[in-house]
């Protein structure tokens, strides 16, 4: 969805799976949603068709929450269907509706229509207008709604449903990994640029689209490949279809979901997200040594690179902090105060583990700060000597349009502020933030978008809140 439309950032997974014997699928979509429940956990939903059964017929079933509060075993028991959609959201402020749940299931004259939708698209409010202009009636402010919409539309008068995604999807700007089920078809289809990742999979007999190869896995199948930019791949019992959407421009995949979104155990665009965290710990620690007698990193996003920090350097790896894994995310507390609080119920120093030592501590990004600045003040208060912060990721400068959560250039802390008063004002001994060439390094030459740190978008964006942070000359640029 359009931040500057509805106020709502979003970070989201889908899953689909096509059994082409027919068996039931829900079960594996709860499965796969699970092993994807970390791009978002404000609601989820799962859409069921039986390909064998009344064309058209869909069993659905959403909520607000995590998978496991959402479903139960007898909402999953009544979801019939060898053809299933999922999804799980994430939105930090505004719009936490029933209605903005997905899968999105349209009927129309063509049958049934489920959709799941990870992006945002930057043209959707004036494809909205345009839409709302020849009458129709939309029922979430979510811009997958438009999608669905406009596949609908086009499916009209397409030969078949293929085509009239292509001819959809030719009207949209910005970022979207889909996950669409016709009535005999599960349709796979990514932006041009490749901004989000989805990949396809197989169990048996059964084909699986999903946002992260880890969901494939966690469900028994085996990975087949990524889903590439601009092309809609679409499985019917005769096998897996590819076609491609006319607009080809340069890739542009979105680096923020090695350093911080995707889960370790997932492989996108052929990059281990394991092995991209350990490496840009490794840059850290050639860029930026430091004297130390242990490497720490911020549970769990900063695990990874301060281990590649703690190989390289070749000081200690060692765990500061107990995660208290049954709080939500920092991150999705509105007001500054309750960010501030639920820190310290998150995290808590293991105090033995840092009195009387120097630290280097990693961690994945810094936004706000809020979270780097607590978390040094408790480690100074548990007797650390002195604490060194290394970011795998540059400063946070821009907001992204195309789905990861940057609240405004306002809230960015490196927006304001030169990494010199950042470091006083987190109140650490050093920091040193990952280069822009650091990077690419870490994405194995794979083009990628790092707008939120560049400010260089690879389409245009809507806001001039950007055109205004460029102008005025922000202090990193
Ligand atoms: P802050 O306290 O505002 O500086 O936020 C930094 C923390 O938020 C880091 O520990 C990150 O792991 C985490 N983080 C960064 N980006 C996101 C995001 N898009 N969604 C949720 N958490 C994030």
């Amino acid at each position: 969805m359009n931040p500057s439309v509805t106020g709502v950032h979003e970070e989201c997974g889908v899953f689909g799976i096509y059994d082409i014997h027919g068996g039931d699928v829900a079960h594996s979509v709860y499965y796969g949603l699970s092993a994807l429940q970390h791009r978002g956990q404000e609601s989820c939903g799962i859409a069921v068709t039986d390909t064998n059964g009344p064309f058209g017929k869909v069993d659905c079933h959403r909520g607000l929450g995590l998978v496991n509060e959402v479903f139960h075993s007898h909402d999953i028991e009544k979801l019939h269907g060898n053809l299933g959609v999922g999804h799980v959201r994430y939105s930090t402020t505004g719009a936490t509706t029933i209605e903005n749940t997905q899968p999105l299931v349209l009927n129309y004259i063509k049958g049934t229509l489920c959709l799941a939708h990870n992006g945002n698209l930057v043209n959707a409010a004036e494809l909205r207008q345009e839409l709302e202009q020849t009458g129709a009636l939309f029922t979430t402010t979510i811009d997958s709604e438009v999608i669905a919409y406009l596949i609908a539309k086009e499916r009209i008068n397409a030969p078949t449903a293929e085509e009239a995604v292509v001819k959809a999807c030719g009207r949209l700007r910005g970022a979207y990994a889909l996950v669409v089920s016709s009535p005999r078809k599960l349709m796979g289809i990514r932006d041009p640029y490749g901004l989000r990742p989805l990949c396809i999979g197989r169990r048996d007999d059964a084909w699986i689209i999903a946002s992260e190869s880890c969901a494939i896995s966690s469900v028994g199948g085996t990975f087949i490949r990524d889903v590439e930019p601009g092309e809609i791949v679409s499985i019917t019992p005769e096998g897996i279809q590819s076609y491609h959407l006319e607009a080809k421009p340069a890739r542009a995949h979105c680096v923020f979901e090695y350093i911080y979104f995707a889960r370790l155990d997932s492989k996108i665009d052929q990059i281990s997200v394991y092995e991209a965290r350990r490496l840009g710990g490794k840059i850290l620690a050639r860029e930026f040594p430091a004297e130390a007698d242990l490497v720490a990193g911020v549970p769990d996003s900063g695990l990874t690179a301060a281990y590649g920090f703690a190989e390289a350097s070749g000081i200690p790896f060692g765990m500061v902090f107990h995660k208290n894994s049954y709080v939500g995310r920092t991150f999705i507390k509105p007001t500054q105060e309750e960010r501030e609080d639920s820190v310290k119920i998150k995290l808590n120093v293991i105090e033995p583990a840092v009195r009387g030592k120097r630290l280097v501590l990693v961690d994945d990004s810094i936004v706000r700060g809020t979270t780097m600045k607590n978390l040094i003040r408790d480690l100074k208060k548990a007797g650390a000597l002195e604490v060194h912060v290394r970011i795998s990721s540059p400063p946070f400068l821009y907001p992204c349009y195309f789905g990861t959560d940057v609240p405004g250039t306002n809230s960015l802390i490196a927006h304001q502020h030169s990494v010199e008063e950042i470091q006083k004002e987190i109140g650490a001994d050093s920091l040193g933030y990952m280069t822009v060439d650091g990077l690419r390094e870490i994405a194995g030459g794979l083009p990628i978008c790092n707008a939120c740190f560049t400010g260089k978008y690879p389409m245009e964006v809507p806001d001039h809140e950007i055109r205004d942070a460029l102008e005025s000359g922000c202090r990193h640029c």
